[in-house]
């Protein structure tokens, strides 16, 4: 596939977010669902993370949790004040619920989970704000090139089943993972 390091980005926003699905294609080459997150604080990059779901054999192993344990280990507290996690996909119900309690001031995310997503595609964890804590949210950026890059992931995935049905163990789908 072609992947889009090409991105011209226009912004800030799509700056960070590129960063972002350079770590979710991290996850792609090591086939994990690619998800990809960074945390950004006074315009750098403080912490990174990629799903590792499947190396870790650990279904709580986002590349939200990851980047937000990283981020804490980073600026040496919990509470991850005056920082923005930029993540591919909207995150699942335990992300957003971490987000909360790491009191994160802001969130961008890029494409929606229409199976897990808890920030409006299956339920909203932000809405009604919760009564200690505002979270800003911005939605949708570079939303096409992170979907893409799930879609194409799930493509290879289902090939693979079908090769695999088919007896042929040859693995399909090789060159898209160099
Ligand atoms: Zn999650």
């Amino acid at each position: 596939m072609i992947f889009p390091f090409a991105v011209n980005p226009q912004n800030e926003d799509e700056r960070f977010m590129l960063e972002a699905l350079k770590e979710a294609w991290k996850a792609f080459k090591e086939e994990e669902v690619p998800v990809g997150a960074v945390l950004v604080k006074d315009k750098r990059i403080i912490a990174r993370g990629h799903n590792q779901v499947e190396m870790l054999k650990d279904a709580t192993a986002h590349a939200e949790m990851l980047c937000l344990t990283a981020g804490a280990n980073a600026v040496d507290n919990w509470r991850l004040a005056h920082t923005t996690l930029y993540c591919t996909i909207e995150p699942c119900s335990m992300c957003a619920g971490a987000m909360l309690l790491t009191r994160l001031p802001k969130l961008v995310w890029g494409a929606p989970d229409v199976r897990h997503g808890a920030n409006g595609s299956w339920i909203d964890l932000f809405e009604p704000t919760h009564p200690t804590h505002a979270l800003e949210v911005q939605k949708g950026v570079l939303e096409g090139y992170c979907s893409q890059l799930m879609k194409e992931f799930f493509q290879i995935q289902r090939q693979k089943k079908v090769a695999k049905k088919r007896g042929n163990h040859e693995s399909v789908g090789d060159d898209f993972l160099g």
